[in-house]
């Protein structure tokens, strides 16, 4: 029998929560980190190794695979779980952030968004049942809704405007999907950094009626601080009862700073996109592993790091490997981020449901800060 969509809290401590999400591809559980398979490939890494870190759910973007090689052409192939292999939750977002920061848009109203492809200039349309409709066809277990993200800084009027525009949006996503058992759709909040525009579009987010909801709008630009004063009252406007997933976010100690004040689910190509810089995380903060001290250095990235790279070479070989720009420098480093990220998301897990949560913070803050002084 297929399973319904739900989220169940385990338990919390203060606004951190543990809970666990039942989807049509599997269980994930919460606070979770997915990794970003922006064209249905988590950049450098297999899916066997992906799938070995722990990562129980994937993203997907839409934007990109409706380009290349288009949500019609996955559909045929019997959607993205079954083109890519993956067999675990997949999420895909809407396409209005990259819609909004990577295309030429030639015209935006309350119909759609016209725009022409980053890639070859080619003229597509995007309206909320069209965004939808390509999720349908990819097959995500989780949908999100349409929206019209404003960059940052915004003014009071144009982030009220798009948040307007995105409430009107969101009824239209949440009317275009087809419901079954296992599929959900989330509404995501806007409102920039305003107290009042974030309310009123939690409100009718929550008169809609969505399986979860998404800040929307954050990690654009405003910095660390400022994130988290609207994280400090933004998850509290939403239902305990459904999961709460902060878009594009973030650092570690983004993540941890926000599970503290309450969100379940997390996505972002930090991890990923360092691993191809040569920055690795591990538990003693974040390391440049170009850096000339790791020359000879013949320990591994992490001592307690279960990944492939941290079992089987030095540091000194990595930075080798980053000094001749190897794609297996990529590899590894991005596999080894993966792991970190995961194990991160397991420790939080664990604190939480040891009510010692508050500690953990306190701890990883100490060490987070060391690490920024030294690099
Ligand atoms: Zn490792």
């Amino acid at each position: 029998m297929v399973k319904e969509f739900s989220f169940k809290l385990k338990n919390s401590e203060n606004k951190a929560r543990r809970g666990e999400i039942t989807t049509a591809h599997g269980t994930i559980q919460t606070p979770a980190f997915m990794p970003v398979g922006t064209a249905a490939t988590v950049k450098a890494i297999k899916f066997r190794d992906v799938k070995e870190s722990g990562a129980e759910i994937i993203l997907g973007n839409t934007y990109h695979l409706m380009l290349r090689p288009s949500a019609e052409l996955i559909g045929q192939m019997g959607g993205l779980h079954k083109f890519m292999n993956w067999d675990k939750p997949i999420l895909t977002d809407s396409g209005g952030f990259q819609v909004m920061s990577l295309s030429k848009i030639r015209k935006i109203s309350d119909a759609g968004v016209e725009f022409s492809s980053h890639i070859d200039g080619t003229k597509y349309f995007v309206s909320p049942e069209r965004s939808i409709e390509i999720q349908h066809l990819l097959g995500s277990d989780i949908t999100m809704i349409f929206d019209e993200c404003v960059q940052f800084p915004a003014t009071y009027e144009q982030a009220k405007d798009a948040m307007i525009r995105s409430n009107l949006w969101a009824q239209r996503s949440k009317d275009a999907f087809q419901k079954r058992p296992g599929y959900a759709i989330f509404g995501i909040m806007q409102g920039s950094t305003f107290a009042d525009l974030r309310q009123q579009s939690a409100q009718a987010l929550i008169n809609i009626g969505f399986d979860g909801y998404a800040l929307g709008g954050l990690a654009v630009g405003e910095g660390q601080e400022e994130m988290f004063k609207v994280l400090d009252y933004a998850p509290d406007l939403l239902p305990q009862d459904k999961p709460r997933y902060l878009m594009g976010v973030g650092k570690p100690s983004d993540i941890v700073g926000a599970v503290a004040r309450g969100v379940d689910m997390f996505d972002c190509v930090i991890p990923t996109r360092s691993g191809r810089t040569g920055q690795a995380f591990t538990r003693n903060g974040t390391i440049n592993i170009r850096n000339a001290k790791y020359r000879t250095d013949d320990q591994p990235l992490d001592d307690k790091c279960g990944c492939y790279g941290c079992k089987n070479h030095s540091r000194a070989y990595l930075h080798h490997l980053t000094k001749c720009n190897e794609i297996l420098a990529s590899m590894l480093l991005s596999e080894h981020n993966i792991f970190y990220y995961q194990d991160l998301m397991r420790d939080i897990r664990q604190a939480i449901e040891e009510n010692r949560f508050s500690a953990f913070v306190a701890d990883f803050f100490a060490i987070d800060s060391e690490s920024e002084k030294d690099n």
